[in-house]
């Protein structure tokens, strides 16, 4: 307060505000400290919070993407809880359970056609030669007939390497284990396909040790890395290069097939494996879609796995992965 006194004389009071500033000092310093704990606290927490609910949905993620890289039995963790996303989980898994029953009636199907198609077409095939055989009949005749011997084969060819595919991926197909060496595998296959390669203008280089033993049943095996050699010339133009190399891994064999061919989408990789399925470029080449299904068929019944990496233009690589034999390899 001020208060005149006289001319030359102002009275002033006051009361000093140290003791409430120093107490507002401490009450802003304690909010502040408090209000950044809480933020913390609050956003941390909040995170924390929000990565634990939406756990379902990151394994319902991560289910999908197992079963876009091929794993079709692949299924959700669920903890019969009835919270919404847990629900979710059920109901996704009972859904790929559907699915996975209405592929196995296809499967189921697709190999009794094949199981029952065998006995007739055998016949056909055996009246068409006999009647070939026969002295009657005109030229255009016997070579009509020759034309169904031939045709009644490849159809035949390829029943059986659906059988062998369905048989395969029950386990159940007959396998005669002998130590093989790896370099001679890749030679004998090689030595096959040198001239199919030379014929098309495509390089064809091989690399393998010999000293590299597996135990495997050996027809089976030439038939599985034929196949993926077959492709890599099939599917690389002329001037291009296919490259065959056995090498061992660690505890592993591995038979890596090379090409610069055609390549392929990664849309395409995980459709590969299926049976009868081929790819739209490839369209215009002889084959029937079952090659890579027979190759992963007879690899994982040996213990092992099939690898892919492709891209469009510039080529693909497929690995074959086996568990190395009894035998000891040095290599
Ligand atoms: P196909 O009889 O058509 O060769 P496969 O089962 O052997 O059947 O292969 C399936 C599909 O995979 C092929 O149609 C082709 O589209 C693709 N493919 C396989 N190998 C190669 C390769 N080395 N380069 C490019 N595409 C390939």
């Amino acid at each position: 307060m001020t208060a005149p006194l006289s001319d030359d004389l102002v009275l002033h009071v006051g009361k000093t505000t140290r003791e409430r500033d120093e107490v507002l000092g401490r009450f802003r310093k304690s909010a502040a400290g408090i209000l950044a704990a809480a933020a913390v606290l609050g956003v941390g927490g909040g995170g924390l919070l929000a990565f634990w609910a939406l756990r379902p949905v990151r394994q319902i993620i991560a289910t999908v993407r197992a079963i876009q890289a091929g794993s079709l039995d692949a299924r959700v963790p669920t903890r019969n809880s009835a919270d919404e996303l847990d629900q979710l989980g059920r109901l996704f898994n009972e859904m790929l359970d559907r699915i996975s029953v209405l592929i196995d009636g296809m499967r189921g199907a697709l190999d009794n056609v094949a199981h029952d198609l065998r006995t007739p077409l055998t016949r056909i095939r055996g009246a068409a030669e006999i009647a070939l055989r026969s002295d009657g009949g005109s030229q255009a005749h016997r070579e009509t007939l020759a034309d169904c011997v031939e045709e009644a084969d490849q159809l035949l060819a390829m029943l059986n390497t659906l059988m062998d595919i369905s048989e395969a991926e029950a386990g159940a197909l007959q396998l005669t284990r002998k130590p093989v060496s790896l370099g001679d595998l890749v030679e004998s296959v090689a030595d096959v396909y040198r001239h199919v390669a030379e014929d098309k203008g495509v390089a064809l280089h091989l690399e393998a040790p010999t000293e590299v033993w597996l135990l495997t049943d050996r027809s089976r095996m030439r038939q599985a890395v034929a196949n993926l050699l077959d492709n890599a010339i099939k599917y690389t133009p002329a001037g291009g290069r296919v490259e065959i190399t056995g090498l061992r891994e660690g505890d592993t064999a591995v038979i890596a097939v090379q090409d610069t061919g055609i390549g392929m989408t990664a849309a395409e990789l995980p459709k590969i494996w299926d049976r009868l399925y081929r790819g739209d470029q490839s369209r215009s080449e002889r084959g029937l879609g079952l090659g890579l299904s027979l190759v992963r068929a007879v690899v994982q019944s040996h213990g092992g796995r099939v690898e892919v990496s492709s891209g469009v233009g510039s080529g693909s690589t497929f690995r074959i992965v086996l568990p190395l034999g009894p035998v000891k390899s040095d290599g």
